[in-house]
């Protein structure tokens, strides 16, 4: 069937493809307001002989690589529109496994031979680089003494200018690879398991007829991003923040946000000036941010940009994360990204929406108005089905660290069981896949609002369930378990793949039952056989009921989903062998591609536990303690004095009692935590365990007799700002 594009999701999915979008048109384009920093399709029209941007568009496309010569007149039109902006450095940006951004400058400046300098930029310097990736995580892929990697220039994502007040350096997106061509990033696998995913839905596509003049599928993504602004000052004031992105210690004030009243509240002045800025340097990138408002928390925001294809997505991401953090700063705030920075409080997630597209734009999760004669969505979304079902546990490994771990299964996030949830409609439509056959689509109707100046408002078939960690909202799927810090490449390297097998399975299916069938009818009914099977095999996954409960937990193993409570639970679900013969067979990883993943995923763990235990004992000792002995002895020379005065004391002396008790337990509980605290030397999989049994529960029991004394302790002496004045100092 052909289907309509949506006008969205062409903007969207054709913003940087090749595109059906009428770019002639005149229209006023945000970059003459504020500049544009990225060199863009339009910008390469513009500046590129015709030959050479339409070589270009085929790369793009897959169909061809890029030729040394076209490289060269690419690289030289790039640097005179980037030192027309003042540019005069490069670098190849990108994103290695510590799952931040990395960059080495070059000087776009050469000597002329004559005692000048020139600008030059060579075909070959913007295609490849080569930086020394020694000190990079490698995960066992290469010793240190084998230093080489290489970056490759990713031509489907444009290059963009940083700028400051005295610099500006172009940023050329590379893939990073190691000297025998092994992944060492997070951008070659993700760009991998979009032609994974390319490859088998094109199958699908092919079999509905539907494949004319679709070059490729690709998945879309718009990631919603949560984050606390604090106030620079008071942050700096609290080592835990500066050097762990999150609060260790700190009791919970008497109003924080159980009155709902900052949620979608009006913006505060500073926040927003800040949240313009951010956009305004967005927008000069090129990334397309849909909207902002207050979260739950006091002090929490949230900044969603308009979804594009994954890959691009993907580097808008790491590239708004760092524009959070560095445009903070200029409003005396600092930006947190951290999954929890303050107990008790809501934290943070990005939630993920993901859906897969043609590069016409047409998106393939759109169930449109009769789902049930919408033969083609049934698949992509049985595929879908499967896909989560088979690979729950990967699914969940692939969202879980340190950080992400205080925010999943605590009541404000999704649990560590991964479930779909599919709305009314969908579920009505999924029974009756089911049966074998599918007669109706439910529709949400009208709502009357009861007051006659008020318009009558259409309803959506199913309402919004906030506690599922994998929601369909229409015409996508939103991940909501991803943690705020995640580099999105990876989750999303994982649903493509396992989205493409399952599609890889239907469509092998379908291929050979149809080879049988003479008539549209028979087709028909055999693919509806098949989609059958699927969902008997795998409804097990669909959950639409309340994700917090306690009974889901009981109900979700009774099933037989996995629930995998905490990061070390999840590091076998990352590299067993479904796993690793799935990423072999779509060429996403190889085994050791993966297994270096695995390490290093549980490295950082121990890492970043290893970094809060040591900062928890020494605020504890050096900041903590001393103040509450202070207390104490104040304390206890007013025991002293009001007793020689003659007056009864009893009354101090219980406070005397109550705070040497807590300063007593602190005592002890930083000697408990010393004492577990020689997971260092352990083996990364055996720390973990060890850190999961041992040590979290030292780190809570220690925070626990400090926050304590924070409600006992002289304000003026508690060496730490207050969540109050963290939260509400805007
Ligand atoms: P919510 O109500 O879920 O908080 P938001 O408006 O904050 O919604 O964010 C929704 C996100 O989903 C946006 O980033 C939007 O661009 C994205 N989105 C919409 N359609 C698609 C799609 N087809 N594929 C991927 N992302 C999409
Ligand atoms: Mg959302």
């Amino acid at each position: 069937m052909n289907r309509e594009p949506q006008s969205e999701a062409i903007a969207a999915s054709n913003y940087w493809q090749k595109t059906s979008l009428d770019a002639q048109k005149p229209r006023q384009r945000i970059d003459e307001i504020f500049g544009l920093d990225a060199f863009d399709m339009r910008t390469m029209r513009q500046r590129l002989p015709k030959s050479v941007f339409k070589s270009v568009e085929e790369v793009m496309g897959g169909g061809s690589k890029l030729s040394q010569d076209d490289a060269e007149v690419i690289a030289t039109a790039m640097k005179d529109w980037a030192i027309e902006r003042g540019v005069t450095h490069f670098t190849h940006w990108f994103q290695p496994m510590t799952g931040l951004t990395a960059e080495k400058h070059d000087s776009l400046t050469v000597p002329d031979g004559e005692g000048g300098l020139v600008y030059r930029l060579s075909g070959n310097s913007l295609i490849q680089g080569e930086p020394d990736a020694s000190s990079f995580p490698s995960g066992g892929l290469r010793a240190t003494f084998e230093a080489r990697g290489y970056t490759a220039w990713d031509v489907t994502s444009p290059a963009f200018i940083v700028r400051g007040s005295n610099y500006a350096t172009l940023c050329i997106p590379s893939a990073f690879v190691s000297w025998n061509g092994e992944a060492l990033d997070k951008k070659t696998p993700l760009l991998r398991s979009i032609d994974a995913i390319s490859t088998q839905a094109m199958r699908i596509l092919k079999v509905f007829g539907t494949d004319e003049g679709v070059n490729s599928v690709g998945s879309t993504l718009g990631a919603e991003q949560e984050y606390f602004l604090i106030d620079r000052n008071l942050y700096h004031a609290r080592p835990d923040l500066v050097s762990c992105d999150r609060t260790l210690f700190g009791s919970m004030p008497p109003k924080h946000q159980q009155l709902d009243d900052h949620y979608f509240g009006s913006i505060p002045t500073r926040v927003l000036s800040f949240m313009a800025e951010v956009e305004r340097e967005l927008a000069r990138l090129g990334i397309p941010v849909q909207t902002r408002h207050n979260e739950v928390a006091p002090g929490q925001y949230e900044i969603a940009p308009l979804f594009e294809t994954t890959n691009l997505a993907c580097d808008h991401q790491a590239m708004l994360m760092q524009t959070l953090k560095s445009v903070a700063g200029r409003f005396g705030f600092a930006a947190i990204l951290h999954e929890k920075p303050f107990a008790g409080v809501n934290g943070s997630g990005k939630h993920n929406n993901w859906s897969m597209s043609t590069d016409t734009g047409v998106n393939l999760l759109d169930p449109q108005d009769e789902a049930h004669n919408n033969l083609q969505f049934m698949v992509f979304l049985c595929g879908v089905i499967r896909a989560v079902h088979k690979h729950a546990d990967l699914l969940r490994a692939c969202i879980s660290s340190a950080t992400n771990d205080h925010r999943l299964g605590a009541n404000e996030a999704p649990p560590a069981i991964i479930s779909i949830f599919l709305g009314d409609m969908l579920t009505d439509l999924i029974e009756q896949i089911e049966k074998g056959s599918t007669s109706r689509t439910l529709k949400g109707g009208r709502l009357d609002l009861g007051a006659r100046t008020l318009p009558e408002i259409k309803r959506d078939s199913g309402d919004r369930n906030r506690t599922s960690p994998f929601a369909f909202i229409g015409n996508r799927f939103e991940f909501r378990a991803v943690g705020s810090t995640a580099s999105v490449a990876w989750p999303n390297t994982v649903i493509n793949t396992i989205v493409a097998e399952s599609l890889d399975y239907l469509a092998t299916q379908i291929e050979k039952s149809i080879k049988k069938s003479t008539t549209p009818a028979q087709k028909d009914a055999s693919i509806r056989k098949i989609l059958s099977d699927v969902i008997k095999d795998h409804k097990a996954i669909v959950f639409n009921g309340d994700n917090y409960t306690e009974e889901w937990q009981a109900e979700a193993e009774a099933r037989g989903l996995p629930n995998l409570k905490t990061t070390p639970d999840t590091i076998p679900a990352l590299n067993n062998r479904q796993t690793a013969s799935m990423f072999k067979k779509y060429k996403v990883l190889s085994n050791s591609e993966l297994d270096s993943r695995a390490e290093i995923f549980a490295t950082k763990y121990v890492t970043t536990i290893g970094i809060e235990s040591r900062q928890m004992l020494s605020i504890a000792r050096t900041l903590i303690l001393p103040a509450a002995i202070e207390h104490q002895r104040r304390v206890a020379n007013a025991v002293v004095s009001t007793e020689s005065a003659g007056v009864d004391a009893s009354g101090l002396r219980e406070s005397l009692e109550l705070i040497s008790d807590g300063v007593h337990a602190l005592e002890q509980k930083i000697a408990a935590l010393d004492e577990v605290f020689s997971f260092t030397q352990l083996e990364p999989l055996e720390a973990c365990y060890h850190i999961r049994d041992h040590v979290l529960s030292a780190m809570d029991e220690l925070r626990a007799a400090a926050d304590f004394l924070e409600t006992r302790v002289d304000q003026n002496l508690w060496p730490l700002p207050s969540y109050s004045q963290l939260l509400t100092m805007r």
